[in-house]
């Protein structure tokens, strides 16, 4: 699929999801490093909102395009890891503007929109499908260290579930060309700055369990994050350690984009599909991992929220 509409296009661009994480900017970087690699007569661009420091080092990066040109139309627009088309952003114009466009994803809630579609809801990243469409032979170290980086940021270093026999042997098919594994793990996963982990430990020390322990939730708002000096995409991860908690089935973070505008991350164990959740209030993601974006006070979004999160633990099998 990815080979055939590639064979027909002389301009290329790459668009994945707002705020950009590991496994879209893995993927988009990975493709894009693939096609420098193999296609010199494609004219390929990628668009994406800031990254994350931690992925600068990834090839590529510097030319990322964060505004988009007028009037540029391209023969082929390629959308990673974005179940939506609201989704993608700035780069939404180019979407639709282009002659052709192809979608690979891995959300439940994708809607199919594009022209051809590949979307398996049930693989551990975008990085995997976009590895999978790619000839084994063509792909460089540095494509294999995007990708690498993807899935290992959309597995939680190869924990959760999503990770399959397929996950591990795309795995072992990117360590073939020779990547740092361990290093690109510890210093784009684990490794946090000093003032993230201090807003970890403050966002933990005020959490709140709800629904007889079996739901637990954290906030942190605009003036707390000024007061560390951390931005709001330095706040992954806070949703995981939540989720750690002893006998909790749901857990909710949210951090505030704007005055009373929510951002929330939803992670549960297989009980309740908090994708099903986030739906519901306009958002999306996978059964276990999810977010949305809602509006009020934390007390009235927690509200909302725990309405639906209490419904579906009820009614679980
Ligand atoms: P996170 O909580 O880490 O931001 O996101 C968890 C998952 O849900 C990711 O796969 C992400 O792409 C998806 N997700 C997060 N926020 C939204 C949203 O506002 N809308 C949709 N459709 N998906 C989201
Ligand atoms: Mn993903």
């Amino acid at each position: 699929m990815l080979k055939e509409m590639l064979a027909q296009a002389k301009t290329a661009a790459i668009g994945g999801h707002v705020r950009p994480d590991g496994d879209c900017v893995g993927s988009c970087m990975g493709l894009y490093q693939y096609l420098k690699d193999n296609y010199a007569q494609i004219e390929a661009d990628v668009y994406l909102e800031e990254i994350p420091k931690p992925f600068e080092f990834l090839a590529g990066t510097g030319d990322i395009r964060h505004g988009i040109p007028k009037e540029k139309v391209y023969d082929l627009f390629i959308c990673l890891d974005c179940g939506d088309k609201e989704r993608l952003g700035f780069s939404a114009p180019l979407f639709e503007s282009a002659g052709h466009t192809l979608c690979i994803d891995h959300h439940i809630s994708n809607e199919s929109f594009a022209e051809r579609n590949y979307v398996v809801p049930d693989a551990s990243s975008t990085s995997e499908l976009v590895c999978q469409l790619m000839q084994d032979d063509k792909i460089s170290k540095k494509t294999a260290e995007a990708l690498y980086l993807g899935i290992v940021h959309d597995t939680g270093v190869f924990q959760y579930s999503c990770a399959g026999p397929s996950t591990f042997m795309t795995a072992a098919k990117l360590l073939e060309k020779g990547i740092d594994a361990p290093r690109l793990i510890r210093d784009t996963y684990y490794v946090k700055t000093y003032a993230q982990n201090q807003i970890l430990g403050r966002a933990l020390m005020e959490s709140i369990l709800f629904l007889n322990g079996e739901c637990i939730v954290s906030y942190i708002r605009k003036p707390t994050m000024k007061f560390y000096g951390v931005t709001p995409k330095e706040l992954d991860g806070i949703v995981n350690h939540l989720r750690n908690t002893k006998g909790v089935k749901v857990a909710v973070f949210m951090y505030e984009l704007e005055p009373e505008v929510y951002k929330i991350s939803l992670r549960s164990d297989d009980d309740v599909d908090v994708s099903d959740i986030a739906k519901h209030f306009g958002g999306g993601g996978h059964r276990k991992a999810a977010g949305l974006t809602m509006e009020g006070s934390f007390y009235s979004i927690i509200n909302r929220l725990s309405a639906q999160i209490e419904s579906r633990l009820r009614n679980r099998s």
